[in-house]
């Protein structure tokens, strides 16, 4: 982007934001070479913690709730805390990084999951929802293997530690799935999302509908967004909230089931507002004014690094190469 930037004169200002996940031995090494880029390549980074933004650490969290289900939690943080961090930047535009394997992955995904809502969209180059910042995926046909190629022979300073967590992610099986279908048809990566381009819905398929999330303001097609349900989950002592079988996924059902909703309304004062300080503690009331939406977790990876599609031209991984 800097290149481009430069080279075509586009006039942008451009920013780096990486979030810290508090992952020991992945991230606070990975932000050391976010730290060298930003010197590099002369462009202000800021980064985010999960501990800021939640109050907890990924390594805390998986502590909590054992090694399956933790990129739930990982995924949806962290593409709230991108919203949340771009919105503290005050940028129009979130440009992440990923590439022609990564929506190829999803697209799998949202089929294995049967994921209307998220196949629909996610092959869009450009997403876009009231209220939320526009996100764009400027390597949407650009393969994996390139960028790596391209990073190594520009031998730019770029970090490839896996993520401890990644070997249970679900996302590994289908990146495992798609390579060995491009090993029979190595046109297989484009071809599929193709057909996620030309998918149609039809007509009469019920959609989420959009709205915001009652407690934290942001974007939700529920009465509590993702985030809210399993951070409320983890401060209660109830971390498989929001992530259990049993409700279907249904957020309204998880929201009734736990009691959240009634809560919500014994935060209404007498005069019929809804007060969020109570029982919250500072916390809450600082994120009410940060958060920026609630989006779904797409970001698991077996192999290599995270491969979190929500992430900002995050050059802390090989793939991810800032350029
Ligand atoms: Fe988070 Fe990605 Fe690691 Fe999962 S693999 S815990 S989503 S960084």
């Amino acid at each position: 982007m800097k290149t481009l930037n430069e080279r075509h004169d586009y006039g942008l200002d451009l920013f780096l934001l990486s979030i810290d996940e508090g992952i020991t031995g992945y991230r606070d090494d990975s932000l050391e070479t976010v730290r060298r880029n930003e010197r590099q390549y002369g462009i202000p980074l800021k980064i985010l913690s999960y501990q800021d933004l939640y109050g907890w650490t990924m390594d805390r969290i998986v502590a909590t709730i054992g090694r399956r289900n933790n990129c739930t939690f990982c995924g949806v943080f962290r593409r709230q805390a991108l919203d949340r961090g771009a919105a503290m930047l005050g940028v129009d535009k979130i440009v992440t990084g990923h590439n022609a394997d990564d929506i190829a992955e999803t697209v799998l995904m949202n089929i294995l999951r049967g994921d209307v809502a998220r196949l629909r969209r996610c092959t869009a180059i450009t997403t876009s929802s009231e209220g939320a910042i526009p996100r764009s995926k400027p390597f949407k046909y650009t393969y994996e293997k390139e960028i790596v190629m391209y990073a190594y022979f520009k031998k730019l300073d770029y970090f490839s530690t896996e993520c401890v967590y990644s070997p249970n992610a679900y996302r590994g099986h289908a990146r495992t799935y798609l390579k060995d279908l491009e090993r029979i048809r190595p046109s297989t990566i484009i071809d599929i999302i193709h057909s996620g381009d030309s998918l149609a819905v039809k007509g009469d398929v019920k959609m989420p509908v959009q709205g915001t999330c009652s407690r934290c303001g942001y974007i939700s097609s529920q009465i509590l967004c993702k985030a809210c349900v399993l951070l409320e989950g983890l401060n209660r002592g109830l971390p498989r909230v929001g992530i259990g079988k049993a409700t279907g996924g249904n957020m309204s059902a998880i929201v009734k089931k736990y009691g959240l909703r009634e809560e919500e309304e014994e935060e209404k004062g007498e005069d019929g507002r809804r007060h969020h300080g109570g029982g919250e503690g500072e916390g809450m009331e600082r994120r009410k004014g940060e958060m920026g939406g609630c989006g779904s977790c797409t970001c698991d990876s077996k192999k290599r690094t995270c491969r979190d599609p929500s992430t900002l031209l995050d050059v802390t991984r090989p793939d991810r190469p800032e350029f």
